[in-house]
């Protein structure tokens, strides 16, 4: 590669062959071994730049500022993200910088005080996959702009990665063509890339079966595949810990807890962690627990045999749609990073994950299904005393609540399959009289 010395970031195998390709490169995978690529940094030259003080300071002078586009949680640390990109081709929404909540009274209730949920679902398409899809999608503009002739950007999703692609295609004005199972994604997320114009294809399999039909269509036809196995979203997803670690005034937690379908954003989390332990900004690291569906669940299979065995499982519905994946990308980059970071997985059946939804929804989450499966994780890890009541633990909300309005309906109507509601909660119908309402109301009242 001739351009090799004046690269501050390149795709480099995952898995340690030899080889730098160029970040505009239209790459996926290692031409060696055929493994996953990812992007590395050169750390000694950010190093050289400034100091760890110097990064933290820039790194929370653009934070939320309006200094576009680094005002987005993503680009506010573009050096380390991806610097290959003019700022003319960024395609951004302002993703990132999403709330950090302190769930107090959830924590009372299950006995840990310090538990937080980083709510990556307040984002412009409502999940934490636009952290990611503005890195991809602005490399694509950036493409573009030299003269690389890119006619539509394609992924395989189930319901996220799709809205999150149509979205920035739209405000970028690119082709955006998705794939989705027939039936198995929420009806918000199948309006979102067809309300932002997307060519959407709706397809009679699982998201597996997806995913293999996309990456031959893109690979025959000059179609940039927008999948997480292109790390390029890896870089942006990644980011959550740095705002994590922020937020805290750059302080670690002991204890983080993420949903894992693909993998990618188990991935994503570590290598955050990781690069900012290199560039002397952390001195520790949390512990990473991955939490499964258990109708989804080859690494928590794998885990079980202490990594020795990784085999794809056929995924069973699940209630938590977007994990809905047996043969997870990413799955061996994340092994990578939860055996560097302690790291543990559970799962958690349809029964449990729902009521733990439910559960946080009460004391006013009102979350996604996949942030149930955390949650339902957290509550048997409290109860097994492998997470300790004095713990900062940090509950990573994948979407928004708003996009699963069917599951949540479902389940307060007592309509779920093997799922019994423990907190449903249903209107009650009166007539409009004066005694009748007051009536309801004091029973209601009686019953706290
Ligand atoms: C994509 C997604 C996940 C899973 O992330 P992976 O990187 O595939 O493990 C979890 N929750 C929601 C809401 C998602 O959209
Ligand atoms: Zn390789």
């Amino acid at each position: 590669m001739e351009k090799k010395e004046t690269f501050n970031a390149w795709f480099q195998c995952a898995g340690g062959c030899s080889g730098k390709y160029a970040l505009n490169e239209i790459i996926y995978r290692c031409p060696n071994c055929g493994g996953l690529l990812e992007v590395c940094h050169d750390i000694e030259k950010l190093k050289k730049a400034h100091s760890k003080e110097e990064w933290k300071h820039i790194f929370d002078d653009r934070y939320k500022r309006t200094d576009w586009p680094y005002g987005s949680g993503v680009w506010g640390k573009k050096e380390i993200v991806c610097p290959n990109i003019a700022n003319e081709n960024i395609v951004s929404t302002y993703e990132g910088g999403s709330n950090l909540f302190w769930a107090e009274r959830l924590g009372k209730e299950i006995g840990v005080n310090d538990l937080w949920i980083k709510q990556c679902g307040n984002s412009h398409t409502g999940s934490f996959k636009d952290l990611g899809m503005t890195v991809l999608v602005s490399m694509v503009k950036q493409m573009q702009s030299e003269g690389k002739h890119i006619p539509a950007v394609a992924c395989a999703s189930t319901g996220d990665t799709s809205a999150s692609l149509a979205a920035y295609c739209a405000i970028g004005s690119m082709q955006a063509i998705v794939f989705l199972p027939r039936n198995k994604v929420s009806n918000a997320q199948l309006i979102q890339p067809l309300a932002s114009g997307a060519l959407t294809l709706s397809l009679d399999t699982d998201f597996d079966g997806c995913m293999k039909i996309v990456q031959e269509i893109c690979a025959k036809n000059n179609i940039y595949l927008a999948n997480s196995m292109n790390s390029l979203r890896i870089e942006g997803q990644k980011t959550v810990s740095y705002e994590i670690v922020q937020q805290f005034e750059w302080e670690v937690p002991d204890t983080i807890i993420i949903p894992g379908g693909n993998l990618g954003n188990v991935a994503a989390l570590g290598k955050g962690f990781l690069e900012m332990e290199a560039l002397g900004i952390i001195s520790k690291r949390p512990r990473i627990i991955c939490a499964q569906a258990a109708n989804a669940n080859p690494l928590y299979k794998s885990y079980l045999t202490g990594f020795k065995d990784t085999k794809p499982v056929r995924a069973k519905k699940t209630l938590a749609s977007a994990i809905q994946i047996g043969n997870p990308v990413s799955i061996n980059k994340a092994i990578k990073v939860l055996k560097e970071f302690n790291g543990i997985v559970e799962q958690a059946t349809e029964d449990e994950l729902a009521n733990a939804s439910a559960h946080g929804d009460k004391t006013g989450l009102y979350n996604c299904p996949h942030t149930g499966v955390a949650l339902a994780v957290l509550f048997k890890l409290v109860k097994k005393d492998v997470i300790k009541s004095h713990e900062r633990v940090i509950v990573i909300s994948t979407a928004h609540g708003l996009k699963f309005t069917e599951f949540k309906l479902k389940y307060h109507e007592n309509r779920i399959k093997n799922v019994t509601p423990h907190h449903a909660n249903l209107p009650i119908a009166l007539p409009a009289k004066y005694d009748a309402v007051l009536d309801a109301i004091n029973r209601a009242i009686d019953d706290k």
